[in-house]
């Protein structure tokens, strides 16, 4: 397909951008626009060049699709592009609606004139890839928007309004309605009145007190980069730009390019984009699969997860029937739903108003048939197999027929859950994160049973929500809660092997973790696991469940909310404080338990830790629970705290190389006290590391 159409408009050819959905810049498209440039130059009749774009706007930059493989440097490359424009004879005017992004921004600052309409949204956000504008926007930007307002938009990534720029020499024009009919109209006035074509490197670029102005940005820039190499270099290149001729600026900021698209920090954020679209997509479901239509919702308890799940409903302004058992169950929900919408009112993200019109889509009810109507139930009562039959079989007996049930369970077996019911292909889990409003991550769980087009629609309606959605199979505890079983006893094990809380803490939080395992441990509640292992070793009397928690629980320690757990809390603060009593309580269990203490160092905690990760990861992967190991990298990094720099576990096992994971779990699994159940290592992860090979490159059993 040809990716630009060219129409000559009286003495004006209009050049349009024709590459869905957003006119990415991808090789094809550059030739094309290469070619198109020196077809207006060699046409008498035509006088100026409008370039547009279609569909979704100019353009969103370039095809990242492209970076790391041959067609990223095949000619025409995007500088090639644009010398050709800036280099035309006749005047190219860029007319800017819609997305006008990253290389679509620089496209337009090659161009001579740049004329706009209100909604056209502007950025230059390479650097939450991990990179900077690396064809010339680091450059030209600052020559007609001047270095501060530049470099805060490069800086930051974030999009600004075109309405917000109309009044900055960014525009030459600045018009309402159609924009092709408003740019033509410029064009003829800009041959009318023979305006010279308009270089922006020809533009002086004078910032007073450089040096100054450019070292303050250093130092705010470092303190809030954090392991981000990118923010920093995006400051280097627009110093360049004041301070240098145009051209050693341009070699300039191709060297800081260069230097990041090289980072691990930009291959873990790209991957993570990429990561994001992949996981939309499932293997055995077509992408045009009918949807079922979601107009009203049931939600099946108003606790914890009950009362959170409702509040990312109503946010996406989906009715919602909340039911409870008892209308004091029922009060606290609301109450608490209410509760947390006062620190959005706080901080002014929410209006009194538009909080009134979201709670007005709560329907609150003790009474199974409001529920008749609705097109999906999401229920989120107490984690107990015959809790869940009671709810599943009611729901069966009332909501209408191809409405969707979905279950908020954290460990339990879907497939039983379905078969309470007399339509298990209905029959979904939507694994909400705790607080569901706030976190991004949602497992959709898919039974043996499960329509496709059920899956579908959850993955529909997550999108709706605001949410990042992966797949899973049905296993114990899923993706993400099947892995952290494995981390949390990697911690524990260390415990028995001479470290403190507070070391393991601190080697994880040192590689990334938002917060370390025990830290954790004491925010959620220690009981929470306590009851568990009461529960299972009552049910398996002949397994030894316990663990030194268990005497920590015992001694009513419960964590933060308790004031005492791995570690001490002062009244009113979470800030953790190591506690000899705890030292004395693990060396006491660790001795009871036959352990002797022993270093361990900070690399150790993090390879037992995160390898446990991995392993598990890999068996997930090979039993087809996951789709694909980018799936696994989007749960950690959405539900767990994984560092986005490092791209998930994952990918972080795939830049560490598989055969140094693989000889690091063997030589774990074979020292003594190891559980093989841990440590044994992956089969996947064994054969990959054999044949040179990566979790991405890994396409799955073909299902
Ligand atoms: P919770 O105890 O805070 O809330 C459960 C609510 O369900 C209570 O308000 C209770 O009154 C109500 N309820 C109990 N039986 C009911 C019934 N038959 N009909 C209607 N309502 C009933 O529990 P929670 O933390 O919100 O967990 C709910 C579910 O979500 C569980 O399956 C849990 O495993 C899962 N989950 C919890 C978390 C978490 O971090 N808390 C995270 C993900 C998933």
């Amino acid at each position: 397909m040809n990716k630009v159409t060219f129409e000559v408009h009286g003495d004006v050819a209009v050049v349009k951008l024709e590459n869905p959905p957003v006119n990415s810049l991808g090789l094809e498209l550059r030739q094309a626009l290469v070619d198109s440039v020196e077809r207006a130059n060699s046409d008498s009749g035509v006088k100026a060049v409008v370039l547009i774009g279609s569909g979704a706007g100019f353009s969103g930059g370039a095809d990242i699709r492209e970076f790391g493989t041959p067609k990223a440097t095949t000619y025409p490359n995007l500088q090639h592009v644009l010398h050709a424009i800036e280099d035309s004879a006749k005047p190219v005017i860029a007319a800017i609606g819609g997305v006008c992004m990253g290389g679509g921004l620089e496209l337009a600052l090659a161009c001579h004139f740049r004329v706009s309409v209100p909604g056209a949204k502007i950025a230059l956000p390479e650097v939450k890839l991990g990179l900077l504008p690396g064809a010339g926007g680091t450059q030209r930007l600052p020559r007609l928007l001047g270095a501060e307002a530049a470099l805060n938009m490069i800086v930051s990534g974030s999009t600004v309004a075109s309405e917000k720029l109309r009044a900055t020499p960014l525009f030459d024009a600045f018009g309402d309605g159609d924009l092709l009919e408003f740019a033509l109209g410029f064009a003829r006035s800009v041959i009318g009145e023979a305006k010279a074509a308009k270089r922006v490197r020809d533009l002086p670029l004078v910032v007073p007190n450089a040096e100054a102005f450019f070292q303050f940005a250093r130092n705010t820039v470092k303190a809030l980069a954090g392991p981000y190499p990118a923010p920093l270099a995006c400051v280097e290149a627009v110093a360049a730009a004041a301070t240098k001729p145009f051209d050693a600026g341009l070699k300039r900021e191709r060297e800081l390019f260069v230097g990041l698209m090289l980072s691990p920090e930009s291959a873990a954020l790209r991957h993570v984009f990429q990561a994001e679209r992949a996981a939309s997509r499932i293997l055995d479901v077509p992408e045009d699969t009918p949807l079922r239509p979601i107009r009203k919702v049931g939600v099946i308890g108003a606790g914890t997860m009950g009362g959170g799940i409702t509040m990312s409903l109503i946010n996406a302004g989906l009715p919602v029937v909340l039911l409870e058992t008892k209308q004091e169950a029922l009060d606290r929900g609301l109450a608490t739903i209410q509760r947390n919408y006062q620190s959005a009112l706080r901080k002014r993200t929410l209006n009194e108003a538009s909080l009134a019109q979201r709670l007005a889509l709560i329907t609150p009810t003790l009474d199974y048939a409001a529920l008749r109507d609705v097109d999906l139930v999401i229920e989120a009562v107490f984690e107990s197999m015959d809790v869940k039959r009671q709810v599943f079989q009611a729901l069966d007996e009332v909501v209408k027929k191809g409405a969707i049930l979905a279950s908020n369970t954290s460990y339990l077996n879907l497939d039983q859950i379905a078969s309470f019911t007399r339509r298990p292909e209905d029959v979904i889990g939507l694994h909400f994160f705790s607080p569901a409003n706030v976190m991004r991550l949602l497992e959709v769980v898919r039974g043996a049973k499960t329509a496709k087009d059920v899956l579908a629609t959850a993955m529909r309606l997550a999108k709706t929500m605001g949410k990042v959605a992966v797949v899973s199979g049905v296993c114990d505890g899923f993706i993400g809660n099947r892995m952290l079983g494995r981390y949390a006893t990697a911690a524990h094990d260390l415990l028995m092997a001479g470290a403190l809380p507070l070391e393991v803490d601190s080697a994880l939080q040192e590689f990334g973790m938002a917060m370390g395992p025990f830290r954790v441990g004491d925010l959620a509640g220690l009981d929470i696991g306590w009851a568990t292992r009461k529960r299972l070793s009552a049910e398996h009397p002949d397994k030894d469940f316990s663990n030194v928690s268990d005497v920590l629980c015992e001694a009513g320690r419960f964590g933060q909310k308790t004031g005492a757990g791995w570690y001490r809390y002062e009244a009113g603060s979470r800030n953790p404080i190591p506690d000899p009593a705890v030292t004395q309580i693990i060396e006491e269990y660790r001795r009871k338990k036959g352990f002797t203490a022993r270093q361990v160092s900070p690399t150790e905690i993090v390879e037992r830790c995160i390898y446990a990760l991995i392993n598990e990861g890999a068996r997930i992967l090979e039993e087809g629970i996951a789709q694909r190991s980018s799936d696994i990298d989007l749960v950690y990094l959405n539900g767990y705290g994984f560092p986005p720099y490092r791209g998930g576990p994952m990918f972080y096992a795939d830049q560490t190389g598989l055969q140094d994971v693989a000889r690091a779990v063997e030589r774990i699994a074979a020292q003594p006290g190891s559980d093989p159940a841990a440590w044994k290592p992956a089969a996947l992860l064994t054969r990959l590391a054999r044949q040179g090979q990566t979790f991405s490159d890994y396409k799955g059993s073909a299902k």
